[in-house]
């Protein structure tokens, strides 16, 4: 038999057959169409949980877990965000609507992005936002002026660069003053920034933000990322006599998308980081500000699965096997975009020995549009057989797009032996209804 990779819990194998959170997957495919999207709610939730709990430990009671929802946004993750006690980001004023329909509130929310229109800014105050990040200088005006316009005092966080580059492990000085978020240390923006916001009137500065990057897999990361941001705080401190109250984080833990990559301990983790900060602010003899951390890809990818239905199989004699299947990159555009790793296989008849090599590729009219390459398979995988891409819980529907009018798929929950839609299918008359 061959060794298939495990590589979350939620995955099993039973009689030849691979099972996803418990249920079957070649029969949720009948029962729901492919390509289809699945949502392992328990482990949505079992995160939710470890996050809040590491940080609870670390922080003495004190600090937040703000669920990044960029990585997957639907009325129905911000219902099970509200229930579990997690804060959340938003970007736009889409995401925001989302939640006010799931009954959030917005209160707990958190508005990041580069570059926040004033329609954006204006909605989201008109709907009580809790705290906006803010970017930049201009950005900082602009909230000035909307709430100054509303009347109301707004809390915020200013987004600062640190200068740490998450690939290398190394502090970069200037490798991330070039990103396109934030206001850098290094170059003083930063410190502008903030003695231009404690003048505003209409704004109540809570702290300071940074995120580093996305799929870290080093701890190292945050606390490099944690000292200069809390030398930042100490600097800040002395110069104005500011006291930052909030320290947030921001998101990143890496994911296992195939077995070679580690599963990270994020409670350990978690813990690791919040000493290392208990430590840093006696020795710079300031108070432990409140620690957020944002998680977005380690909250809800592994809690995914896409299963697909296999089209053509074209075997190039001495060249190359391709298996298509019935989505692509309007489903999956990690790989197009990042080169992404995955791990697939069929959702039955796993006893075969993988003699194949292929790869699977979408159905989009773009040669990029592939889903993963060098994909060990069964030799007679054909036409109508259902195939599963572990890992797509995060970064897949919410970047799902239209291209080739093709719908998106739907999300279907997993819980406790059942499931049920949580976004339906779309349909093409979704697409065309658009058109004037
Ligand atoms: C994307 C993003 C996150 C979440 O990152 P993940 O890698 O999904 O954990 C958190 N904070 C900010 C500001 C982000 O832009």
């Amino acid at each position: 038999m061959t060794q298939i990779p495990l590589i979350c819990n939620n995955i099993s194998i039973e009689n030849d057959r691979l099972l996803f959170a418990g249920q079957d997957t070649a029969e949720l495919a009948n029962q729901y169409g492919t390509p289809v999207y699945l949502m392992d709610e328990n482990r949505i939730r079992e995160r939710c949980r470890t996050y809040l709990g590491a940080i609870k430990q670390a922080f003495g009671g004190k600090g937040k877990a703000l669920y990044a929802s960029k990585a997957s946004s639907f009325k129905r993750i911000y219902e099970i965000m509200k229930e579990e006690g997690m804060g959340i980001d938003v970007v736009s004023s889409g995401e925001i609507c989302t939640v006010l329909k799931a009954g959030y509130p917005l209160s707990n929310a958190y508005f990041h992005s580069n570059n926040k229109t004033d329609a954006d800014i204006a909605y989201a105050m008109d709907n009580g936002i809790g705290y906006f990040v803010v970017d930049n200088t201009e950005e900082l005006l602009a909230v000035q002026a909307m709430a100054a316009k509303k009347g109301i005092r707004q809390k915020i966080l200013l987004r600062i660069t640190p200068g740490i580059d998450p690939h290398t492990y190394a502090a970069v000085s200037t490798g991330k003053v070039d990103s396109k978020f934030g206001s850098a240390i290094e170059t003083g923006m930063a410190e502008e920034i903030t003695k231009l916001a404690l003048l505003q009137e209409n704004i109540i500065l809570s702290g300071f933000h940074c995120h580093v990057g996305s799929q870290v897999f080093d701890s190292d990361v945050y606390l490099r990322a944690a000292d200069v941001m809390l030398t930042f705080i100490s600097d800040i401190k002395q110069k104005t006599g500011y006291v930052a109250e909030e320290l947030d984080l921001g998101g990143g833990y890496g994911v296992r998308y195939v077995a070679e990559q580690p599963e990270i301990d994020i409670r350990e983790n978690i813990l690791g980081v919040g000493k290392f900060i208990i430590d840093k602010c006696a020795q710079l003899n300031i108070s432990v500000p409140e620690i957020a951390f944002e998680p977005g890809r380690s909250i809800v990818a592994d809690a995914g699965m896409t299963l697909y239905t296999v089209g053509s199989v074209k075997k190039i004699p001495g060249y190359k096997n391709y298996v298509s299947v019935d989505g692509g990159m309007t489903d999956n555009v990690r790989f197009a975009m990042y080169g992404s790793p995955y791990t697939l296989f069929p959702a039955k008849g796993l006893h075969r020995p993988f003699d194949m090599r292929c790869s699977v590729v979408g159905r989009c009219c773009e040669s990029g549009d592939i889903i993963q390459n060098n994909v060990p398979m069964p030799q007679d995988i054909k036409r109508g057989d259902v195939i599963a891409c572990l890992t797509t819980g995060a970064y897949h529907y919410s970047m799902a797009s239209n291209y080739n009018r093709i719908p998106r798929p739907p999300i279907v929950m997993l819980k406790d032996g059942e499931s049920y839609v949580a976004v339906r299918r779309e349909k093409v008359e979704d697409l065309v209804n658009l058109d004037v």
